[in-house]
């Protein structure tokens, strides 16, 4: 089995930038600024001998379009076809209403949910895990997509689901 990974959570929290890395193409559009990657996007990737699909998508903009909007639309599709979702949050942002409103909908989805702190680099790791604690995940895995620091542990963890 090749599993999927869908890559969800709200616009500029560096959803395409982990995409790129772990597809390890350039592809997926990545700027400073929310909501670039309207569509979805599927990559090939692979873990030590594992492949797996990994599939970028927008994000998902609470405050300006809810859960209806059109980005939020591809975000829930990407969900649908997933085997397993990473929710990626912002350590230098916190919680933002827009995750709890995606962790919500997460939950009535019954599909293996992994949280990625991202963005550790420059904060207190500490502080931004305690933070997303409050949503009680399980475990949150801290990552810093641009320089690839925690992908391997996180992705030793997804895969190993399958
Ligand atoms: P997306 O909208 O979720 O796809 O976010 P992008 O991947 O386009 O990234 C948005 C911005 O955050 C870009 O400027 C990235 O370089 C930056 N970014 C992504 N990951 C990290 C990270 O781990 N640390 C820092 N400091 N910036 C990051
Ligand atoms: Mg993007």
């Amino acid at each position: 089995m090749v599993p999927v990974i869908a890559l969800v959570g709200r616009p500029n929290v560096g959803k395409s930038t982990l995409f790129n890395r772990l597809t390890k193409s350039r592809d997926a559009l990545v700027a400073n600024f929310p909501g670039l990657t309207r569509d979805r996007k599927y990559g090939e990737a692979s873990h030590g001998s594992r492949r797996y699909i990994v599939i970028d998508t927008g994000g998902i903009n609470g405050d300006e379009e809810g859960i209806d909007g059109p980005m939020a639309q591809q975000s829930m599709q990407a969900i649908d076809e997933a085997d397993a979702v990473l929710l990626m949050l912002d350590s230098r942002a916190g919680l933002m209403p827009a995750d709890e409103g995606l962790i919500k909908h997460l939950r009535s989805c019954s599909k293996p949910v992994f949280f990625v702190a991202n963005k550790v680099d420059g904060v207190d790791a500490e502080v931004a895990k305690a933070e997303f604690y409050k949503t009680g995940a399980e475990h949150i895995y801290p990552l810093t997509a641009t320089q690839g620091k925690g992908v391997r542990a996180l992705m030793d963890d997804v895969l190993a689901k399958f």
